[in-house]
């Protein structure tokens, strides 16, 4: 489905791939992030305790690129938004998905089977993907209308044979005892203001000015 996804794309002329980026429609880019660089940024967030920082990282960057997308794409329903996001999720190398279960408005649960950041890892007593569920996360954000916070339930970094990711918003996750997890897991209560100021305040239009805001914030976590 990826593939599909991509050769169309390149045979309509909008997505262009050079010199390791993907240009989208000469208005978006995305920097291809081979899997061994990703499981290294996240070996080195998570020796310095600072796995939060990542997760709010790849939040930003899933919100702003969907953003971008929903509007490229004129995506005006939940499922037109959701289906492009996990087509796109799946061709930047994240691996195959199976999607269990998904509810507009709530939550997006699903699985990967191949993921190359959890088998590079090696063995850990905890999920280590967060930038996947920082990603999916952000940009479930345009599904779900909401500021959207997702969970590995089970990653192939702790034996697992696949790693399991819900994407919920705050109520959903509060529904199923999962806010606490998220509250903890994530340091929410300092993360939390830079996502609801990104989710109400940005617009590509402004979109230098937000961001420097952002990573003023984002700093001063550090
Ligand atoms: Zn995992």
């Amino acid at each position: 489905m990826g593939v599909s996804f991509l050769a169309k794309l390149i045979l309509s002329g909008a997505l262009k791939l050079d010199e390791g980026r993907i240009n989208l429609k000469n208005q978006l880019d995305f920097l291809l992030t081979p899997a061994l660089f990703a499981t290294q940024i996240t070996k080195y967030f998570i020796s310095q305790g600072k796995e939060d920082i990542l997760y709010l990282i790849s939040w930003i960057n899933g919100y702003i690129s969907n953003y971008k997308i929903k509007m490229l794409f004129n995506l005006d329903t939940p499922e037109k938004m959701y289906r492009i996001g996990m087509d796109f999720g799946e061709s930047m190398g994240i691996g195959l998905y199976k999607t269990h279960d998904y509810h507009p408005g709530r939550y997006t649960h699903f699985v990967i089977r191949t993921n190359p950041i959890a088998e590079l890892y090696g063995k850990s007593d905890r999920p280590i993907d967060y930038i996947i569920a920082g990603g999916m996360a952000g940009g479930g954000c345009l599904v779900h209308n909401d500021i959207c916070q997702n969970v590995e339930i089970r990653c192939k970094s702790c034996s697992s044979d696949v790693c399991e990711f819900l994407t919920g918003t705050p109520r959903e996750l509060k529904s199923r005892n999962l806010w606490k997890e998220v509250q903890v897991r994530y340091n929410l209560k300092e993360i939390l203001p830079i996502q609801k100021y990104l989710y109400e305040e940005y617009n590509p239009q402004e979109e230098q000015r937000i961001l420097q805001y952002v990573f003023e914030e984002l700093s001063k976590l550090e």
